[in-house]
């Protein structure tokens, strides 16, 4: 497996997380604070630190990686720090997925904050805001 890394992927990466968390998202500054490394053979993708990746997004890693996996439609597992994807996702591709997960899973839709949490009540799942306390239903996944 061979780290994916060089001068001209790392700079697009920076552009596209500076990017994201330029974006409109109210108090989104801290919206990705720990930078994917990713890595790929001929059949998977590895998150080496994705463990810290979900943590700094303040949701449950496995909640991430059911999102991942179902709009990817590729399976894979959490093994320790990392998270192994069967199958190649590169890193725009990655990088979307990120800034859907949190359009749909962090920021509140009324007041735009990110101090959010997800509660389930019966078989329904709410985004519960912190900041204005608005309480808007989500998709179980
Ligand atoms: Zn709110």
């Amino acid at each position: 497996m061979e780290l994916a890394t060089n001068e001209a992927y790392e700079k697009m990466l920076d552009h596209i997380f500076a990017k994201i968390q330029r974006g409109r998202s109210g108090r989104g500054e801290r919206m990705i604070t720990v930078t994917p490394e990713v890595m790929h053979d001929r059949r998977q993708t590895v998150i080496l630190n994705y463990r810290s990746v979900a943590e700094s997004m303040n949701r449950e890693p496995a909640h991430l990686a059911r999102f991942i996996f179902k709009e990817s439609g590729k399976p894979g597992i959490i093994d320790g720090e990392r998270l192994v994807i069967s199958g190649i996702i590169g890193e725009e591709e990655l990088a979307k997925l990120l800034q859907l997960y949190h359009r749909e899973f962090i920021k509140c839709p009324v007041c735009g904050g990110i101090d959010t949490k997800i509660v389930a009540e019966k078989r329904f799942r709410f985004l519960v805001c912190e900041i204005c306390g608005a309480k808007s239903p989500v998709r179980k996944i």
